[in-house]
């Protein structure tokens, strides 16, 4: 039994543990089996306030780890498979056991978005990866290829152009979502093609592993291959919110838990903040904030029921 049960060990998790300790509460963090969430996996962070020089986003989440241990949050590395919440203290049921809380926050964030293509899930782990930062030395002086026009692909584009012979950046149209200095240094990064106005068809292969991505332009149509021996997908996220549905919480149609501006679901006691609450902004500061708000509605829940 604890009072606050936090879903999640991101930015949002554990910002949301930090200011439910502050705030008096007895705080458990079930932790997922990739541990610190998506900007663990993060090279240089940047666009962090507080550090001065850039540092990798496994800092970052190792200092908040620190700061929400320092104040007495308890960790356990578990699943969650569903949640009771017909009755209070609520139930979270995960591969390991069952806790009960007088609240709870989701954090949960988002996983990696597959491309659905023939030969993905084949080649997936010899040669087709999400994680540039977990798998990139695999193709140290090799070609490699990626997919998407985020910041999560530039970075990744700039990350591989230091360890592999060349990276070609396939995008769907013209325009990115990256932020526009990220676009600016990948551009000027001899080793980074861009293949632009194409889609990725096929994922093509042998026993070894993956020997080429098959693309299609969507102007005219025309196919070719381009050669390589990775593929790094990085076509965003998908919120990991599906053990929520059997509880009824409310979910948005992209799979993002639906709250309003405290942070509260459609269920008094439960809140969402992160990624898996975020259809739009998506980013490490935002999330870190969305868990303090949450954290303090908690807090008031908790003192007033
Ligand atoms: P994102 O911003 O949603 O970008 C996804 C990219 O993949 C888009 O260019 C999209 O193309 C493309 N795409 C989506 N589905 C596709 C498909 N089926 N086939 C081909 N292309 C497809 O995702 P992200 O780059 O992972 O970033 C997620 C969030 O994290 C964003 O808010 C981002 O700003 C943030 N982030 C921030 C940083 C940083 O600040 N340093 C680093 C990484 C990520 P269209 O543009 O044509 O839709």
């Amino acid at each position: 039994m604890t009072d606050l049960l936090i879903i999640g060990a991101g930015p949002a998790g554990l910002t949301a543990a930090i200011y439910g300790l502050r705030g008096g509460l007895k705080v458990m963090v079930l932790k997922g089996p990739y541990g610190l969430g998506q900007l663990a996996l993060t090279n240089d962070v940047e666009n962090f306030p507080g550090f001065i020089e850039p540092l990798s986003g496994f800092e970052i989440m190792d200092k908040m780890e620190k700061q929400a241990v320092r104040l007495g949050a308890e960790f356990i590395t578990e699943t969650v498979e569903s949640i009771d919440a017909s009755k209070r203290p609520f139930t979270v049921k995960t591969d390991a056991g069952a806790y009960e809380a007088k609240a709870i926050i989701v954090a949960t964030g988002s996983h990696a978005r597959w491309l659905g293509i023939e030969g993905e899930k084949e080649y997936r782990g010899r040669g087709v990866s999400a994680c540039a930062t977990c798998d990139g030395f695999f193709f140290k002086g090799k070609d490699v290829v990626v997919v998407g026009g985020g910041n999560t692909a530039f970075e990744d584009a700039l990350f591989l152009s230091k360890i592999c012979k060349s990276v070609t950046l396939v995008h769907r149209r013209d325009e990115f979502r990256a932020a526009q200095r990220t676009i600016e240094i990948v551009k000027a990064e001899p080793k980074i093609k861009m293949k632009l106005f194409y889609v990725a068809e096929k994922v093509e292969g042998d026993v070894l592993g993956v020997t080429g991505l098959k693309i299609r332009n969507v102007n005219d149509n025309s196919v070719e291959t381009l050669p390589c021996q990775g593929i790094f997908v990085a076509v965003g996220g998908v919120p990991q919110t599906d053990f929520l549905k059997s509880a009824g919480v409310e979910l948005l149609p992209g799979g993002q838990v639906k709250v309003n501006e405290r942070c509260e679901t459609n269920i008094p006691g439960l809140y969402a903040a992160g990624d898996c609450a975020d259809a739009h902004f998506r980013q490490a500061i935002i999330a870190a904030g969305t868990g303090a708000k949450a954290a303090v509605e908690a807090i008031n829940h908790i003192n007033l029921n």
